[in-house]
C-alpha cells in the first residue's frame, strides 16, 4: 500500500492541479492543509484573506468529499506537521506547488531536508501557481526579465502544458486526525462586501467571464465605474483558479479582449519571476532612486487622510473607500492611489504596500510589492518619475463621476466636472458639501516636492 501527501498552500483547487494528480498515483492520498502560525508572523494573514481562505478550504473539503476523500487540516509549524502526518500514514512522497516568496522558498528547503532525513521525498511542481514557471524564460545575461515587453514576447511563445481535469476519486487513509475546517463566521473585522472564496465560486465566475466579460475587456478594463474586469485576483492568489487553464481558455475565446486579458495574466507571472530571483524586493527597492522619503511622523496626518479616504481628491478617496468596503480595489484606483501616496505625498511605498496588504483580499507579496515599486518608480517601470494627476485621471477613467458618487456619499449630489474638483465650488454649493475635506496638498506643491527630492528640475 503506497501513500502520498499533497500539501495544499496557495493552490486550493481540484481542477488542473499537477501535485494532486501526481499524488493520486499512490494507492492512497492525504490532502493536507497546514495552518502555520509562521504565515501570520510573516505578515501574510489579514482578516479579509483569512475569511476568503476559510471559504476556499471548506469548498476544497466539500469537493474532496464528493470524490470519496476529505481535507486534513493541521495547525502548527508546517514542516513539523507535514512530517508528523507522513510518519502517521507512512507516506513515501509529498507533492506541493512551487511558489516564489522568501517564506515559500525557506519552507521548501526546510521541508525537503526534514523529509529526506526520514527517507521520504518532496516533489515540487511548477506551473501550478503561475502559467509559465519563473526562470523558464530568461534573457541572455540575467536570471529574470527586468522589462515586461520582452518578457511578454518570450512568455507568449512558451508551449503551456495542457490543463488537467479534477480527479474522479480520492482515497484517503482511515483514521488521519484533522482539526475542524475553519469557518468565515469565526472572523471579525472583515470588509462588509467581501467576495466569497472557493473553487466552485471561482469556476462560476470564469464561466460567466468567458461568456459575457472578456470580449469587452480591452475597451472597458480601465473604466472605474464600469467594474468590467474579471475579479479573478483573489482566486488566483489562493489558487482556486489555475493560471494555465485561464490562459488556455482565454486564448480559445480569442479576440482583442482575450489578448488584453492574457497580457494581464502575464504581468502576474512577470512579477513572480522578479520576486523568485530577488526575494528581497518584497521590502527593498528593486532599482533605488536614493529616496529620502518623508518622515512617517511628520507625514502622519497626510498618511492618515490617505488611509481613511479623506485626502480631498475625490477619485483617490473613492478608491480607498472601495478598498475598505470590498477588500478589493480597481486596478486604475490602485495605480492612482499609489501614485498619490508615493509621489504627490512623497511617502515611502512600503507604507502603502503594508496598508494594502492589511486589507486586500487578493493581497499578494509579488503583485502588491512589485506593483507598488512600479508606481513608486523604484521597480521595473521604464518611466520611473511619472506622476498620475488624480484630476486628469478621474476625468479620463470616471468621466461622468459615477465611481466617485458611488463611494464618496458626501459628493453624491455633484455631477462632472465639479465632482472631481469640489474645491472649485463657491458659496451655497460649497456649503452643501462642507463635510468633505479640502485637499491635503496642492498638486503643484506635491509635484515640486517630488521633483526636488528626485533631483528632476
Ligand atoms: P483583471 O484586470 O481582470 O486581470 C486579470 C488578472 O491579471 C488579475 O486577477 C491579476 O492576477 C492579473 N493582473 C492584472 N493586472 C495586473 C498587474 N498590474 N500586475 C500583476 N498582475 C495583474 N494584484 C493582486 O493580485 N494582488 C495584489 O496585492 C495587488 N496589489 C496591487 C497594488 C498596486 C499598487 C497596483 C497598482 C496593482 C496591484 N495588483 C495586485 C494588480 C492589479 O491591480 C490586480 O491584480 C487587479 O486589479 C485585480 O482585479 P481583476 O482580477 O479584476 O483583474
Amino acid at each position: 500500500m503506497t501513500v502520498s501527501i499533497v500539501l495544499f498552500t496557495s493552490d486550493l483547487r481540484l481542477h488542473d492541479h499537477p501535485p494532486l494528480r501526481a499524488a493520486t498515483e499512490a494507492d492512497q492520498v492525504v490532502p493536507l492543509f497546514v495552518r502555520d502560525p509562521g504565515v501570520d508572523g510573516a505578515g501574510f494573514a489579514a482578516p479579509n484573506r483569512l475569511a476568503f481562505l476559510a471559504d476556499c478550504l471548506r469548498d476544497l473539503d466539500a469537493g474532496l468529499r464528493e470524490r470519496g476523500g476529505r481535507l486534513v487540516v493541521r495547525s502548527g509549524p508546517v514542516v513539523e506537521e507535514v512530517c508528523k502526518v507522513a510518519a502517521e500514514t507512512d507516506a513515501d512522497e509529498v507533492h506541493m506547488a512551487a511558489d516564489v516568496s522568501a517564506y515559500a522558498h525557506a519552507r521548501e528547503v526546510r521541508l525537503r531536508r526534514a523529509l529526506e532525513a526520514e527517507g521520504r521525498r518532496l516533489h515540487v511542481h511548477d506551473t501550478v501557481t503561475t502559467a509559465v514557471a519563473p526562470g523558464a524564460v530568461t534573457p541572455a545575461a540575467n536570471d529574470h526579465f527586468a522589462v515586461f515587453t520582452p518578457y511578454f514576447r518570450h512568455w507568449s511563445d512558451v508551449q503551456l502544458r495542457p490543463a488537467l481535469g479534477a480527479p474522479r476519486v480520492v482515497r484517503v487513509p482511515d483514521g488521519v486526525g484533522s482539526d475542524p475546517v475553519p469557518a468565515r463566521s469565526a472572523l471579525t473585522g472583515l470588509s462588509p462586501d467581501l467576495a466569497e472564496g472557493g473553487e466552485e465560486r471561482g469556476r462560476g465566475l470564469l464561466t460567466s467571464w468567458l461568456r459575457t466579460g472578456i470580449g469587452a475587456y480591452e475597451d472597458r478594463h480601465d473604466d472605474l465605474a464600469g467594474d468590467a474586469t474579471s475579479r479573478f485576483s483573489p482566486h488566483l492568489h489562493f489558487g482556486t483558479l489555475s493560471p494555465v487553464e485561464l490562459v488556455h481558455r482565454a486564448r480559445k475565446a480569442g479576440g482583442p479582449g482575450a489578448e488584453a486579458f492574457v497580457r494581464q495574466l502575464c504581468w502576474r507571472d512577470f512579477h513572480r519571476q522578479v520576486l523568485a530571483s530577488d526575494p528581497d524586493t518584497a521590502t527593498v527597492d528593486y532599482r533605488t532612486k536614493r529616496d529620502v522619503w518623508r518622515d512617517e511622523r511628520d507625514a502622519g496626518e497626510d498618511i492618515a487622510a490617505w488611509k481613511e479616504g479623506r485626502t480631498g481628491y475625490p477619485v483617490v478617496d473613492a478608491a480607498m473607500r472601495q478598498l475598505h468596503h470590498e477588500g478589493w480595489m480597481h486596478n486604475r484606483g490602485r495605480l492612482l492611489t499609489a501614485s498619490f501616496l508615493t509621489k504627490t505625498l512623497y511617502v515611502d511605498w512600503r507604507v502603502g504596500a503594508r496598508y494594502f496588504l492589511d486589507l486586500l483580499v487578493d493581497g499578494d507579496v509579488a503583485n502588491n510589492q512589485l506593483n507598488w515599486q512600479w508606481m513608486a518608480g523604484t521597480g521595473t517601470d521604464s518611466r520611473p518619475n511619472r506622476v498620475l494627476n488624480p484630476v486628469t485621471q478621474a476625468k479620463r477613467y470616471d468621466p461622468d463621476g459615477a465611481y466617485v458618487r458611488r463611494w464618496v456619499p458626501e459628493l453624491a449630489s455633484l455631477q462632472a466636472p465639479q465632482v472631481h474638483e469640489p474645491w472649485k465650488l463657491r458659496g451655497l454649493d460649497r456649503a452643501a458639501i462642507d463635510d468633505y475635506p479640502d485637499p491635503v496638498v496642492e498638486l503643484s506643491e506635491g509635484l515640486a516636492r517630488f521633483k526636488q527630492a528626485r533631483g528632476l528640475d
